[in-house]
């Protein structure tokens, strides 16, 4: 396994929170150890080691209007030979919704597919070898894994599709399809746009007051006026929690895209500055 040493205070925080660097050469990938040992391939991408010019030689994932196919499918290639074996990868058309699609089979998408169009925010299957991939640049990426059913999933939760509770949609999903239980649920939430930089206006937490349960007010951080800093980590670790995910199962990474765009894409960091943004992968596969 292409692993690199553990050898700074960053990585070491990381390393208690439950996380390891997946690396060669310039590629660098975060995974997390509780997947793993549950059975699954998992994987969240940073912008190291690829071809796009994002500025320059940045592992693009996603966005064919916005970066050449043979650019997209070059990065892809690197970051899944990250992982071992051969995999497929599913994604889809994300659009801050909650549907849930089940990958069914292992056929070859059509060569047209590029653009994944199917719309879905999270996906889950029981298949082996076959990858399901959230986008996300500052949205919430979050993999689940269930070791008795072999069910898994890929879900990406942005506050639209926090404040109405995807994470527990997804759950919903895999035990109707698979029997999944919420207690044997192994969970990793990957990085994105933390509490320590993502501020939203009134309209968001007037959303969440609605559609989230008691406690939305402890979500937010007020600013300045009409405005406060959002913990999305901690609405989905809370959800997973009510839905019968088990505490100790859940892992966070503790990584903020805004922080660290020396290692993440962030949409709301780049998209002013450059016009546009790449795209990262959360991915989780069964073994
Ligand atoms: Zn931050």
């Amino acid at each position: 396994m292409p692993t690199e040493t553990i050898n700074s205070p960053a990585d070491l925080e990381l390393e208690r929170a439950g996380f390891y660097w997946r690396a060669r050469g310039d590629l660098r990938a975060l995974s997390s150890r509780a997947l793993d040992e549950a059975g699954f391939a998992n994987a969240f991408s940073t912008r190291a080691g690829g071809v796009s010019p994002f500025p320059e030689n940045d592992l693009n994932l996603a966005g064919f209007d916005e970066d050449a196919a043979e650019n997209i499918h070059e990065n892809r290639r690197r970051f899944l030979s990250l992982l071992e074996g051969d995999w497929k990868l599913e994604a889809c058309w994300q659009v801050h919704g909650t549907q849930v699609r089940v990958a069914r089979s292992t056929e070859e998408p059509a060569p047209d597919a590029v653009g994944e169009s199917e719309r879905c925010d999270a996906l889950t299957t029981d298949l082996r070898r076959v990858l399901l991939g959230v986008k996300t640049a500052d949205c919430v990426p979050v993999l689940l894994g269930d070791a008795p059913t072999g069910a898994c999933a890929a879900v990406h939760a942005g506050w639209r599709g926090t404040s109405r509770s995807i994470v527990a949609r997804a759950l919903e999903r895999m035990k109707d399809e698979y029997g999944t239980r919420a207690q044997d649920v192994v969970a990793s939430v990957g990085p994105a746009a933390l509490s320590c930089c993502y501020e939203v206006g009134a309209e968001v937490c007037e959303v969440f007051k609605e559609n989230f349960a008691a406690g939305a007010d402890s979500l937010f951080t007020p600013t300045r006026d009409g405005h406060a800093l959002v913990d999305l980590h901690e609405a989905n670790r809370r959800q997973l929690v009510a839905a019968g995910v088990r505490a100790e199962n859940i892992t966070l990474a503790p990584l903020c895209t805004m922080c660290r765009t020396d290692l993440f894409f962030s949409y709301r960091r780049e998209k002013k500055v450059h016009g546009r943004t790449g795209r990262l992968l959360g991915v989780v596969g069964r073994r």
